[in-house]
């Protein structure tokens, strides 16, 4: 199987219609002809088929609830527990690293929003939660909360996530795309550590952290997408940083802005290199309100 692709597929606007999984596989929005999600151990999931598979599936058009794979016969029926494992594991992860879930309808699924016929692309989803859950058939199924994507950034250090329906708007999506790959690979090189505290967050989906943007990105700001102006950080700290209760210094120390104290170095990998023009361009966002040293 060919590396996954996360985002929208260039060329294939939402809501176009396809025959048949073979179609679907060849546009490149799904790697399998019959599974529900198109995942990779290394990447998360990257798209799911919403068609009705799953007695406890719940489609609602813009929020979905998602029933992960396994432990079910041909016909849908639950005959045994689920794990949260393979596709499974790998929405939970797309969830940890904000990847966006291409989704697509088929015709048997819930007849308010299934199409017509055959399978139509309905966009980018994006996981907000996962849990277990005694299904209707008694056995534990895994739980997968997708709600489609809005235009509305959550924070301003973040890429605004503009997964807009529109053609011209493709452009936007494959820049954040590529910056998300920027983001899972610096992750990676800090093993999902805290650059400000060093704390591992340990979820049972793996490691969660964050990208945090040093300049932001976007309007007014317009900070590089690029790895010397990110940092891997956890949530904690990475409103901390976006809101200036926390800025860096020159040398890297970590300042607590209230007072100025030091709160320790900066952590950094040789293969990390960060732009210390960001660091200051941060800093000088919150300078006016930091506290005059004595001395
Ligand atoms: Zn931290």
């Amino acid at each position: 199987m060919a590396s996954p692709s996360f985002g929208h597929i260039p060329g294939v606007a939402p809501g176009h219609i396809f025959p048949d999984r073979r179609a679907l596989k060849a546009a490149g929005l799904h790697r399998d002809l019959i599974a529900g999600i198109s995942w990779s151990k290394a990447y998360g999931a990257e798209a799911i088929v919403v068609s009705g598979g799953y007695e406890d599936d719940a489609d609602r058009g813009g929020e979905i609830i998602y029933t992960g794979h396994g432990g079910n016969s041909e016909t849908g029926r639950q005959i045994a527990g689920q794990r949260l494992e393979r596709g499974n594991l790998a929405l939970a992860r797309s969830c940890l690293d904000g990847l966006p879930v291409r989704v697509i309808r088929g015709s048997r699924g819930d007849p308010e929003h299934a199409p017509p016929f055959g399978y139509r692309y309905d966009g980018l989803y994006r996981v907000v939660g996962f849990w277990s859950e005694i299904g209707k058939s008694g056995f534990s199924v895994w739980r997968f909360h997708l709600v489609k994507e809005s235009q509305t950034p959550r924070r301003i250090h973040e890429e605004p996530v503009a997964y807009g329906e529109s053609p011209r708007a493709e452009t936007t999506i494959q820049r954040i795309v590529r910056n998300n790959e920027l983001v899972q690979m610096l992750k990676g090189i800090h093993n999902y550590q805290c650059q400000v505290c060093g704390i591992r967050l340990l979820t049972l989906a793996g490691p969660y952290a964050e990208g945090a943007h040093i300049r932001p990105l976007g309007h007014p700001h317009n900070g590089p997408d690029a790895t010397d102006n990110i940092l891997c950080l956890c949530p904690n700290d990475h409103v901390r940083f976006d809101y200036g209760a926390i800025v860096i210094a020159e040398d890297l120390t970590i300042l607590d802005s209230t007072s100025l104290v030091p709160l320790g170095q900066l952590r950094t990998h040789p293969e990390h290199q960060i732009d210390s023009a960001h660091l200051r361009y941060h800093r000088e966002l919150f300078a006016r309100q930091l506290p005059v040293r004595d001395t």
